[in-house]
């Protein structure tokens, strides 16, 4: 890059916070996906608002393409710059928790507070924001906006944008953009959050959030049932919510999850059985969460469970919740390259979707280890492969078509929780029609007239 352009980046943030040598400018090459890496022209890493905002339109007036990138765990090629001219803005340092507000229940935070951190500042003050994506201890809350991120509790609970009530973001010219309110209410102007949630940063910077907070549950249980049989897993989520119960997690591990994770933790899982739900159950009273628990076992037992294993105190419950977050980095020890995918389908339909990965697997003579949120029919079949076999990885892209097309036809959708990126823009149209696509270029280029945002991600 034009070294007088290099300066200008460096008089806005310092030396310190420009990385120009290559081996810097290539950890910000590639995500969480399993795609080419492209190694940007420069990274900037801005501390505040002012900076942000400076940096933003000095990329844009001089043609330069932007990614702006939080931890980088986005598991659709979302963060890869998408050409060698790229500038990258990180938002590592725009970390500040601004006010956590007890009375009116919100808080106000830059993206680049990473959410765990969060959550966990949250519950000193006695509140609990609930979506907690599996890769919260990195995630930030940016870049769970960008993506609508969801987790384990959204069944109940709801995901990212539940909780969005506002915001500040930066325009292609650098122009501060507000939107929403601390209020629990606001139709104040076009719902601009609304569309920059879950944007993928191809529409503007975020530099401010207003989250929602609520009280925390007073009492919970949780509890693991076993089958001999994925179908019968399936049919107890059905059953679940058929009850009208409405568990605030309901995940489900099949066998192969179940292999790799209790190798992995040994946690004690059942390595004989066909598939497991985790279920945890909370609310207000304790009485009304025992009795919750106590209809589920019995809808687990109805369904086929063969056994039910309750979590008799916090370390029980913990252990549980451990194995679940590892099912991915278990499953990513087997083989060398870990294909994880997300397809969603209404929730009736997870055994249809369970059943068509497995025959899938088989077609392509692939191990898919299936995990994921049941309980929001938000699968994750995970597609252990070598990629420098060209062929098996041949292999792995028709089974990738094929699952997305078996999702598509029980009615579901391309990705439940992970984004598009560039992995899955060549099927947006597919689930949408030219219309749709038509329509979301026209807004883009409204507001990015150049094409510099994250362009080629989202939208073809
Ligand atoms: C092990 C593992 C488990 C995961 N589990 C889950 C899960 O349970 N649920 C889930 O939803 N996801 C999950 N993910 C995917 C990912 O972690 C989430 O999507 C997360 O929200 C990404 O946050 P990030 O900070 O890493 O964002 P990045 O990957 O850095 O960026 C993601 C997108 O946000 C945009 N962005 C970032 N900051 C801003 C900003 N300030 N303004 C505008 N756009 C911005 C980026 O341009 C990009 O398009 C998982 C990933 C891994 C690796």
């Amino acid at each position: 890059m034009n070294l007088n352009l290099i300066k200008e980046f460096i008089a806005i943030v310092g030396k310190e916070l420009v990385f120009v040598s290559e081996a810097d400018r290539q950890a910000y090459s590639y995500d969480a996906a399993v795609l080419t890496p492209q190694i940007p022209a420069l990274v900037v890493m801005p501390e505040n608002q002012e900076q942000l905002g400076k940096t933003v339109r000095l990329a844009y007036e001089n043609g330069l393409p932007i990614t702006v990138r939080g931890a980088g765990s986005n598991l659709s090629g979302a963060v890869i710059p998408s050409s060698a001219d790229s500038v990258v803005i990180l938002t590592n340092r725009l970390n500040r928790i601004i006010e956590i507000n007890k009375e009116d229940l919100y808080a106000v935070v830059e993206p680049g507070v990473v959410t765990s951190v969060f959550a966990e500042t949250v519950s000193s003050h006695g509140l609990f924001y609930p979506p907690d994506p599996g890769s919260q201890t990195v995630s930030t809350l940016g870049g769970n906006v960008a993506l609508n991120a969801g987790g384990l509790r959204g069944l109940k609970y709801g995901v990212t944008k539940d909780y969005l009530m506002g915001m500040e973001f930066f325009d292609c010219n650098g122009e501060l953009v507000k939107t929403g309110s601390h209020t629990v209410k606001c139709v104040t102007g076009y719902n601009l959050g609304g569309m920059m949630l879950g944007s993928e940063g191809t529409l503007g910077i975020f530099s401010q959030l207003i989250l929602k907070l609520v009280p925390p549950p007073k009492a919970s249980k949780a509890m693991m049932a076993v089958y001999d049989d994925i179908a019968k897993a399936s049919e107890t989520v059905a059953a679940i919510i058929a009850a009208h119960i409405i568990p605030c997690t309901l995940e489900i591990l099949d066998k192969k999850c179940i292999k790799y994770v209790e190798i992995h933790t040994k946690a004690g899982l059942p390595v004989e059985a066909a598939a497991i739900l985790l279920i945890e159950v909370d609310g207000s009273h304790v009485q009304a969460v025992e009795e919750d628990a106590n209809e589920v076992m019995t809808l687990c037992t109805k369904c086929g469970a063969t056994d039910i294993r309750p979590a008799k105190d916090a370390d029980e419950k913990n252990k549980l919740w451990e194995a679940r977050r590892n099912a991915l980095p278990a499953l990513a020890r087997a083989r060398p390259t870990t294909v994880l995918e997300d397809a969603t389908v209404p929730r009736s339909k997870v055994p249809n979707m369970v059943a068509e990965i497995n025959r899938i697997a088989l077609k392509h003579n692939l191990e898919i280890g299936t995990f994921g949120h049941a309980g929001d029919g938000n699968l994750h079949p995970t597609i252990l492969c070598d990629r420098r076999n060209k062929e098996e990885f041949r292999r792995v892209e028709d089974a990738i078509d094929e699952i997305f097309d078996a999702a598509l036809n029980l009615k579901g959708t391309l990705s439940g929780e992970h984004g598009i990126g560039i992995a899955k823009a060549k099927w947006m149209e597919k689930e949408t029609n030219r219309a749709t696509i038509n329509f979301s270029k026209k807004l883009r280029l409204a507001l990015d007239p150049k094409y510099l945002f994250n362009a080629g991600k989202k939208i073809l």
